[in-house]
């Protein structure tokens, strides 16, 4: 039933309409852990640890437990980095994956001084007090970059950057430089927070 429930979802958001082609349609975007307890497309409550998966036909974008991601559409990416995530969660001072560090890098969250200094110490013990520092605010980075926060933002962002795809008369540059910011810092100021509603509403965008 759940799994009826899933794959007809996506179905409707898919170009295909049969669940074998439809299914080959999505890939994995995003992953974050929800402080709020939301419910899967499959139906399940709660689930917080939650990816967005992307369609490559349409654009559409939607939320799905990792669980079943991994299950219904075979994709596995969300498990390479939750598990540094619950680690750093822990324990910011420990490790995360090179694959968790290769997500940061391929969404623009750290740059390449960041990327090449982790990958150098990812497995060294013994760091110097500024090293240890550096590191863990990389580490900080992995920990805003997949907070439901971010992703909040990240969702109104993409609302507007989907929208302006048919208005040649709004220049999206600002929304750019607030995705930019965003990567690199997880969060917004208020007032850059405020000014993605008030689009969101001057344009009455859904
Ligand atoms: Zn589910």
């Amino acid at each position: 039933m759940a799994e009826y429930q899933l794959t007809q979802k996506i179905i409707e958001l898919s170009d295909s309409d049969y669940w074998e082609t439809a299914r080959k349609e999505w890939f994995f975007e995003m992953i974050y852990v929800s402080e709020e307890p939301q419910t899967c497309l499959c139906g399940h409550f709660p689930i917080i640890n939650i990816c967005v998966i992307r369609n490559t036909k349409n654009g559409n974008n939607t939320e799905v437990g990792n669980c079943c991601i991994n299950k219904f559409l075979g994709i596995d990416d969300g498990n390479k980095i939750l598990p540094s995530i619950n680690r750093l969660k822990e324990d910011l001072s420990k490790s995360m994956s090179l694959e968790s560090l290769d997500y940061l890098y391929d969404r623009n969250v750290i740059s390449e001084r960041e990327y090449d200094f982790y990958s150098d110490i990812q497995r060294k013990r013994n760091l110097s007090l500024k090293q240890s520092s550096f590191k863990e605010s990389i580490n900080e980075k992995l920990l805003n970059f997949t907070s439901y926060e971010a992703n909040s933002i990240f969702a109104k962002i993409n609302k507007i950057l989907k929208w302006a795809e048919n208005r040649d008369d709004f220049d999206t540059d600002f929304i750019e430089s607030l995705k930019h910011n965003c990567q690199r810092k997880g969060t917004l100021t208020n007032n850059q927070k405020l000014a993605l509603d008030n689009i969101i509403k001057k344009f009455k965008i859904e």
